[in-house]
């Protein structure tokens, strides 16, 4: 990788589908681009085995092939990529000063893309066992869960692109859901429904994750009929929602009631020269193709608050 500058004319926060469209949109107008990514390249979606709503993938494709597909596509044209977290964004006249744990980065503009991070169940036991059987990303750990049974906990996409993506490793999966009905796309239902290895208990809450020093079962109440149970289980997928990343953005740009960045029709922020882009913005559709037209949106109109 060529060595970082200070300076850049625009940098973006997020690896994910938004932050890496809208890096080939600046990289492809010659501004100099700097993306920024704490975890992994791809964001929420390398999650999902395969990605069948994307447009041009007739067959569907991993979620990692795709970003990674992306982000070769955006280095190619020029950006550069550093593998850090923003711990603060702060405006100096018109420059933008993105901090991160490597030193402060600064530009003209910035896209905040970073996308949403998993909500919590909040039971005993779920924080204690993280890492410990407790996941939150089933790409990531799913082949610790071979030959192994597994609950995947939630009712909406992310669950059940989860509880299928486990059934690669698991031998048994079930999926337990608070109502009677998913949240999820009616095509991901029949395929949920079709497994034989995914058993789904309905109107079922889990009320405590149990284990020594791994996990062992979590234990389970009915909310129809308030029976309690416990099952046995090595591993506990929890995918009941997201939250928008903006913890660090607290004060400086306008956030709605959930947390995420309100922006206006040109994707900018309520502070000039920032914009947002994806999951992380208030009103986004949450799909892939939907973030990589707003990192397009964001990036155009980048070109047009740098050109003055
Ligand atoms: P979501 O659609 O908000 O679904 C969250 C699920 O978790 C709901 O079923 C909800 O139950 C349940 N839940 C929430 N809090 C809970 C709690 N405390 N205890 C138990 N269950 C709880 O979130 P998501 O599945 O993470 O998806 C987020 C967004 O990404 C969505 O817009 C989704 O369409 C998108 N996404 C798309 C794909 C895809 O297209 N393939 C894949 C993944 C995600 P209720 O139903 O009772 O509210």
């Amino acid at each position: 990788m060529s060595e970082l500058a200070k300076k850049y004319d625009v940098i973006i926060i997020g690896g994910g589908p938004a932050g890496l469209s809208a890096g080939i949109y600046t990289a492809r107008a010659r501004l100099s681009t700097l993306l920024i990514e704490r975890a992994a390249i791809g964001g929420q979606i390398i999650n999902a085995g395969k990605v069948e709503n994307y447009p041009g993938y007739a067959d569907g494709v991993s979620g990692i092939d795709l970003t990674q597909a992306m982000h070769q596509q955006a280095e190619k044209f020029g950006v550069q990529t550093l593998y850090d977290e923003v711990i603060a964004l702060e405006i100096n006249g018109k420059d933008k000063i993105v901090k991160t744990p490597q030193g402060d980065f600064i530009s003209k503009a910035v896209i905040i893309a970073g996308g949403a991070e998993r909500q919590k169940l909040n039971v005993p036991g779920e924080a204690e066992f993280t890492g410990k059987g407790v996941s939150y990303c089933a790409t990531c750990d799913g082949a610790f869960f071979r030959d192994k049974t597994v609950a995947v906990i939630g009712g909406g996409n992310a669950a059940v692109t989860e509880a299928l993506e486990l059934t690669k490793f698991a031998t048994k999966v079930t999926l337990i859901h608070r109502r009677h009905e998913l949240r999820a796309a009616k095509i991901m239902e029949e395929k949920l429904l079709a497994d034989k290895k995914i058993e789904i208990l309905w109107d079922t809450v889990v009320l405590e994750v149990l284990g020594d020093k791994l996990v062992k079962s979590i234990k389970l109440r009915n909310i129809v009929t308030n029976k309690e149970s416990a099952l046995d289980v090595s591993g506990v997928f929890v995918a009941v929602g997201s939250q928008p990343a903006t913890g660090y953005l607290k004060g400086l740009v306008t956030l709605d009631a959930v947390g995420a960045v309100i922006t206006n029709d040109r994707l900018e922020t309520s502070v000039p020269g920032i914009f947002a882009a994806g999951d992380i913005r208030s009103g986004s559709i949450r799909q892939v193709v939907g973030a990589a037209g707003d990192g397009a949106m964001a990036a155009i109109n980048v070109g047009k608050y740098v050109s003055g």
